[in-house]
């Protein structure tokens, strides 16, 4: 299949999924994952109406943007991001949904009040605990909201998370249910340049069991471009 039949049965699927679960598809913001796929595909998605890039690489984000692939389009960063790539990344993308530490918001905030603009961010949240996953643990977020309030440069506007996959979940626990709480709990609190607006979760595999749960912008890769090329 195409990239842009691909890109109209995804939003189907979300259209569908919003409705079972009461809500607007409008309300429902799809993330193109584009990682691993070059500058030519993401084009082809942004004809098929794709309005938001999600990329996992700064390095990737920066080559492919030079190239003009998300003019016109939104820009996410939803990979893990180094602090000693903060300095390229503040101003160039929309959004940088991989927040997971007090020391990395305060490292985006400084250079983004350095250059004069305010950088929304996504606080990105281990919700499994797992030792191999990026993101930080439920209780320390409210800590990094703390740090927020005193950021000038950085405006939080919800939550990521990337929970187990079914693998590292026998216990079937509903991740998405505890994220959508925390998302609820954080949202009744106040915390100065933080709106808790967006939650992100949900990928090719379990995005519409997302959309049920409460998420408001899920980030879908391979069923769009297909399955990645890791030799390449
Ligand atoms: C690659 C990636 C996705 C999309 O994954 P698919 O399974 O290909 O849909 C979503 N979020 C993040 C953070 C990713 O790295």
């Amino acid at each position: 299949m195409s990239v842009e039949e691909n890109v109209k049965e995804i939003r189907e699927r979300i259209a569908g999924a919003a409705a079972r679960a009461g809500r607007d598809p409008a309300e429902i913001t799809l993330v193109a994952a584009s990682k691993m796929n070059p500058a030519e595909k993401v084009i082809e998605a942004k004809n098929a109406g794709i309005t938001v890039f999600g990329e996992n690489k700064v390095q990737e984000l920066l080559g492919k943007k030079a190239l003009g692939a998300y003019e016109g389009a939104k820009l996410h960063l939803i990979g893990h991001l180094q602090k000693n790539k903060v300095r390229q990344i503040v101003g160039q993308c929309d959004v940088i949904q991989s927040v997971d530490s007090q020391e990395l918001l305060r490292l985006i905030a400084a250079k983004a009040e350095s250059l004069g603009l305010v950088q929304k961010v996504l606080l990105e949240v281990n919700i499994g605990g797992e030792e191999s996953k990026t993101g930080a643990c439920p209780d320390e977020i409210r800590a990094i909201l703390d740090a927020a309030s005193g950021a000038k440069g950085v405006s939080v506007e919800g939550l990521m998370a990337i929970p187990p996959s079914v693998e590292n979940n026998p216990e079937k626990t509903n991740y998405f249910a505890k994220m959508y709480q925390l998302f609820v709990d954080i949202s009744a609190e106040k915390y100065d340049n933080v709106t808790m607006r967006i939650l992100s979760m949900g990928m090719s595999a379990d995005f519409e069991e997302a959309i049920r749960e409460g998420a408001n912008m899920v980030r879908v890769g391979t069923s769009i471009f297909g399955a990645r090329n890791y030799q390449v």
